[in-house]
């Protein structure tokens, strides 16, 4: 059994003719650690789904089960307990109470779940970055400091799972990337994460996407262009590091975009930890060999047939083309240079096709690897 399985979950509030139906039989299943994204317009009911999740709210009809436990067949005090026990809440409004500090803030929730430790809660202030402003209250916080003891608060009792309703939507830009960082240590770490947002960039750093639009799951988004883009520079990256040659890179990622990067990249195949060190799986040699083939051929272009003598220019222009050449025309153009074995900073040009004595080199690297 998945960790959290919805079936067929109806929502409905009111009744008769002013009944809203704010979910409209919804199913899907995530498993434990899985980092979710609920997007949609407003009105599409993902905050009602986030509340069925956290148990502040029980579906109309259908079956919300979450960590083993058919949350429909819970009595009041089994809720509560369930509640402090299972997911840690943080909100776009931070709901901190005003007169209690940060501190103080952090130890009511381990007054809900058992009993307060204030070296805990204050360990928890420190994982966010904040027990300098532990004695602080809310009103002398600004909004991203705010943020983050929320966030100490919704970790202080160890949750299975975290459940954001847009929890960058109030934050500017700074404090938006200081508190994905933190979700994303925490994914890293084995936490499961439900968000709320309506930030397409934000949305993108889930591992899924589910896609709301009155009340019902429009689509599970995989991975937009962007993202195999990403995958495509990470592969990049890999592959110039076995190389003499110092490359340019268009991207450089920060360390956090880089673990979640290779996090998913590992998950759908594409590379593997081998002795602690991040490696290709043969298909994603294949796609890093494609990928750097048309990457090097364009540089050639730039060079040979448009003297471009920049080297950022080249790299960038050469980074756009390898996203956007279809296998086709990096034939005809490799022809066109002459099939050119090397790129203009004297790295080799993995053959395709088109290319002399590629029958051989098929046979030898890369039908091994589509066969695996
Ligand atoms: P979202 O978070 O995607 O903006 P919500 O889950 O808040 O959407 O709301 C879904 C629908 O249910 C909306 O039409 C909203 O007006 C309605 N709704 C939400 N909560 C209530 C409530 N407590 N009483 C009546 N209608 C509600
Ligand atoms: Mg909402």
């Amino acid at each position: 059994m998945s960790f959290i399985e919805l079936a067929d979950v109806h929502k409905t509030y009111g009744t008769g003719t002013s009944a809203v139906s704010a979910l409209d039989g919804l199913s899907f299943t995530a498993d434990q650690g899985e980092w979710i994204a609920i997007m949609g317009p407003s009105g599409s009911g993902k905050t009602t789904l986030l509340n069925l999740l956290g148990c502040l709210d029980q579906a109309s009809t259908g079956v919300v089960h979450i960590a083993g436990s058919d949350t429909s067949k819970l009595s009041r005090s089994e809720l509560t307990k369930f509640r402090s026990e299972t997911v840690g809440f943080i909100f776009q409004q931070f709901h901190l109470v005003p007169h209690l500090t940060a501190l103080e803030n952090v130890m009511l929730a381990q007054y809900f779940h058992s009993m307060t430790d204030e070296k805990e809660a204050m360990q928890a202030l420190q994982q966010v970055g904040m027990e300098e402003r532990a004695n602080h209250l809310p009103s002398q916080l600004s909004g991203g400091e705010q943020q983050r003891v929320a966030i100490a608060r919704a970790l202080v009792n160890d949750p299975k799972i975290i459940l954001a309703d847009e929890p960058t939507g109030n934050l500017d830009a700074e404090n938006q990337r200081i508190v994905l960082g933190l979700l994303s240590d925490l994914h890293a770490k084995g936490r499961g994460i439900v968000m709320v947002t309506h930030d397409e960039s934000v949305g993108r750093l889930a591992d899924r996407r589910l896609n709301l639009e009155h009340g019902k799951i429009k689509e599970t988004v995989v991975f937009s262009a962007e993202e195999n883009e990403d995958f495509d520079e990470v592969l990049e990256h890999i592959w110039t590091r076995s190389e003499p040659t110092d490359h340019l890179h268009a991207t450089e990622y920060t360390e956090v975009q880089w673990r979640r990067l290779v996090n998913v990249m590992t998950r759908i195949g594409l590379l593997k930890i081998e002795n602690g060190e991040t490696v290709f799986t043969p298909r994603g040699e294949e796609r890093a060999r494609i990928v750097i083939r048309r990457h090097r051929l364009s540089e050639r272009l730039f060079v040979d047939i448009l003297t471009i003598r920049d080297d950022h220019e080249i790299e960038e222009s050469a980074c756009k083309f390898e996203h956007i050449l279809s296998p086709e025309v990096t034939d005809k153009m490799c022809a066109l240079l002459g099939h050119p074995t090397e790129c203009p900073h004297g790295s080799p040009i993995p053959p395709g096709p088109c290319c002399p004595g590629w029958d051989a080199w098929f046979d030898r690297l890369i039908y091994p690897c589509i066969m695996s």
